[in-house]
């Protein structure tokens, strides 16, 4: 896969698989790919039993309360916890699962509104609240965002500077100790290049390893 050869070995690549029909998976895990990322609930309920165990599922969309239960059995981490609640869901389920479930904390770095995600202050005064101390089957190991879907290379390389300086943050403030903090999930297909330059440990990348997504094809 050129994509896997275009970023360091040290950044994970997660083929964003979405919409895609379970024999490009197949295909791309014929090839050695491990890491997928699905961002509804059920497509990701329906797939996971079509491969192999080891593959590691990434959920990166949207999760209400209602779908968290198809979500928490088969993910191996959540990058989208963009409140407080939606952990608090995620924790239950995992209890129930006797799981500990990997997180990352989604910030809303980009300018458009129907971008999901804490703000720095929001994230910080979630950290210290008696509540999240109370979450004890979820693990935060880092960060998720996603940039202004722009051209400006420019804004876009802040957007990602600005999330890389809330994971320092955190990280200084609540985990300088723990090296088990350590994601900072950025980049999609039009913009890892930058995020890898920008500090990324993973990259999310859909359209430039399957192809479009066809949003008609019934799954
Ligand atoms: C769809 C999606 C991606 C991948 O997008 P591409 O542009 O196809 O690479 C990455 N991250 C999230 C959160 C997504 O929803």
């Amino acid at each position: 896969m050129t994509i896997k050869n275009s970023i360091p070995p040290t950044v994970r690549l997660i083929a964003v698989s979405k919409f895609q029909p379970i024999e490009k998976l197949q295909e791309a895990y014929s090839a050695g790919q491990r890491d997928f990322g699905e961002n509804r609930p059920q497509e990701l309920r329906d797939k996971f039993p079509m491969m192999p165990d080891d593959v590691r599922w990434h959920f990166i969309g949207n999760l209400q309360s209602n779908k968290i239960k198809y979500v928490v059995p088969h993910a191996f981490m959540i990058h989208s916890i963009s409140s407080p609640e939606l952990l608090s869901g995620i924790n239950a389920e995992a209890a129930k699962l006797n799981k500990t479930m990997d997180c990352l904390l989604e910030f809303h770095i980009a300018t458009e509104e129907s971008k999901h995600g804490f703000s720095i202050e929001e994230a910080v005064g979630f950290l210290k609240s008696d509540m999240f101390h109370s979450l004890n089957n979820v693990s935060l190991k880092g960060v998720m965002g996603m940039a202004s879907f722009v051209d400006d290379e420019n804004q876009v390389r802040s957007e990602f500077e600005k999330l890389k300086s809330y994971f320092d943050e955190i990280k200084k403030q609540f985990y300088p100790d723990n090296g088990q903090f350590r994601e900072l999930s950025m980049g999609m297909s039009g913009d890892y290049k930058i995020a890898v330059e920008e500090g990324s440990t993973m990259v999310r990348i859909g359209t430039a390893i399957f192809g479009e997504r066809d949003y008609s094809a019934k799954r």
